[in-house]
């Protein structure tokens, strides 16, 4: 399988490339050139399958000739080594906890398996691989612990100072080895717009390899695509065949890697995107008008994303059939204080803790059912984080019935070692030079 760039539709590269590359000179998106359709058979009878046979037999579909099988299979098998579990809150809502992997968010399928594939694919006498990654909070943890100790590799992390919580600034900031934290007097967008800048810019390039770790990259949206099968097959086990799946989205790669499950053949009726004030996409599928916007601070700050970089793929997807998107996919955005109730009334529902994201998506899902009583689909929300990575949103109660996993507790004994720059370009190309 190759891939394109969604801005030069003609032109295809091999998986390897796309991986390296992440962004295209051209600032598209690399996509498949193809999807094809997994056959009928082994999605009816995809209860059979554990979440690596599940994720083996998807990244097959779309990586025959890029990976061998058996090489293919010990990166998943080394990747995906944690759990995703559907546990049911009430009749038709159930949530799919994806924070059982080292960072506790469901960044690490994404970050793990693309740190393996780069890792398999960079050869011994290869020039070092240098990541950027720009992170509103989760990205850096979990590329940080994806690529940690990986051979001829180092990894730096942009942050925007002040806005991740202390549980996200001791994942970014204490690990040392081939991993440096930069805090940025900025926006996640300023982060954001320093990485892209780095990756056009002449001599950065002749000095370093210079690759991305963000979302765009295709190595992180495809293993995204397993746990929305791995969910289905969960739900197949409890005789559900119509499933609605409800996802925080901030930067919209973990929705996007839910329509490409979808494009794959994965049935699906409806997806909601849940968004914080941050609507651009909610407010477009309202009135059909694209507008990119600053971003503005929230306290689900992982989707705190004006102008979300995944958009260009789930167009590609849509080939521009408005109507189809609008069909599929329905946009709802709260405010702060409806996050804070959410997450209340679901802890006095079910004495469930969410994390501030997966308490947007759990409301979504909740008012999109009271929107439509008629619908017996089982109603999924993604809980994308553990709650304890957002301490200061919880009230005394809430917060003392968190149970911190021990890998938190062990980081607050470590050495912290972060660098602080401005927002401008040329003091961050200024740190890259002179920190070789
Ligand atoms: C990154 C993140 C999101 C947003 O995911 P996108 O793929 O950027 O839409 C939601 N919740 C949490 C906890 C995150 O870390």
């Amino acid at each position: 399988m190759n891939f394109y760039s969604t801005n030069s539709p003609s032109v295809h590269v091999p998986f390897k490339e796309a991986v390296f590359n992440s962004l295209p000179q051209d600032r598209g998106l690399y996509m498949p050139v193809s999807i094809p359709q997994l056959d009928a058979d082994f999605i009816q009878n995809i209860a059979k399958y554990s979440l690596p046979e599940i994720a083996f037999k998807v990244a097959k579909t779309l990586l025959t000739d890029a990976i061998p099988e058996t090489d293919l299979k010990a990166i998943i098998d080394d990747a995906i080594n944690f759990a995703a579990p559907v546990v049911k809150l009430e009749e038709n809502i159930y949530v799919l906890e994806l924070f059982h992997g080292p960072s506790l968010a469901f960044k690490d399928f994404g970050a793990r398996f693309m740190s393996r594939v780069m890792s398999y694919f960079l050869k011994d006498g290869e020039k070092m691989l240098d990541v950027l990654v720009a992170t509103s909070g989760d990205t850096g943890g979990a590329v940080a612990l994806g690529f940690l100790g990986v051979p001829n590799t180092r990894v730096t992390i942009l942050y925007p100072k002040g806005k991740v919580s202390p549980i996200q600034e001791l994942q970014l900031t204490t690990n040392g080895k081939n991993i440096r934290a930069v805090e940025v007097d900025g926006t996640f967008d300023d982060c954001q717009a320093l990485v892209k800048q780095a990756f056009t810019d002449n001599e950065l390039n002749a000095q370093f390899r210079l690759t991305s770790a963000n979302s765009i990259n295709i190595a992180r949206l495809i293993p995204q695509t397993f746990y929305y099968f791995n969910a289905y097959a969960q739900l197949l086990r409890e005789g559900k065949t119509d499933v609605t799946f409800s996802v925080p989205s901030g930067n919209f790669g973990n929705i996007g890697a839910g329509l490409l499950a979808w494009k794959l053949g994965l049935p699906v009726k409806q997806f909601i995107a849940a968004t914080n004030a941050n609507d651009t996409v909610p407010a477009f599928l309202r009135s059909g008008v694209y507008e990119p916007k600053p971003s503005v601070q929230t306290l689900s700050n992982a989707m705190d994303v004006g102008n979300p970089s995944n958009w260009v793929r789930i167009d590609e997807m849509f080939k521009g059939d408005m109507a189809e998107l609008k069909k599929l996919i329905t946009g709802v955005s709260y405010t702060d204080d409806q996050t804070v109730k959410a997450l209340e009334d679901a802890f006095t529902a079910y004495n469930y803790i969410e994390c501030p994201h997966t308490a947007i998506a759990w409301r979504a899902l909740k008012d999109w059912k009271a929107q439509h009583p008629e619908d017996k689909s089982a109603g999924v929300f993604l809980a994308t984080a553990h709650p304890c990575k957002f301490p200061e949103v919880f009230n005394a109660e809430m917060e003392s019935k968190i149970v911190v996993p021990e890998q938190v507790k062990e980081l607050e004994g470590k050495l912290h070692v972060v660098a602080a720059l401005g927002s401008d370009f040329a003091g961050f190309k200024w740190y890259l030079m002179n920190n070789a």
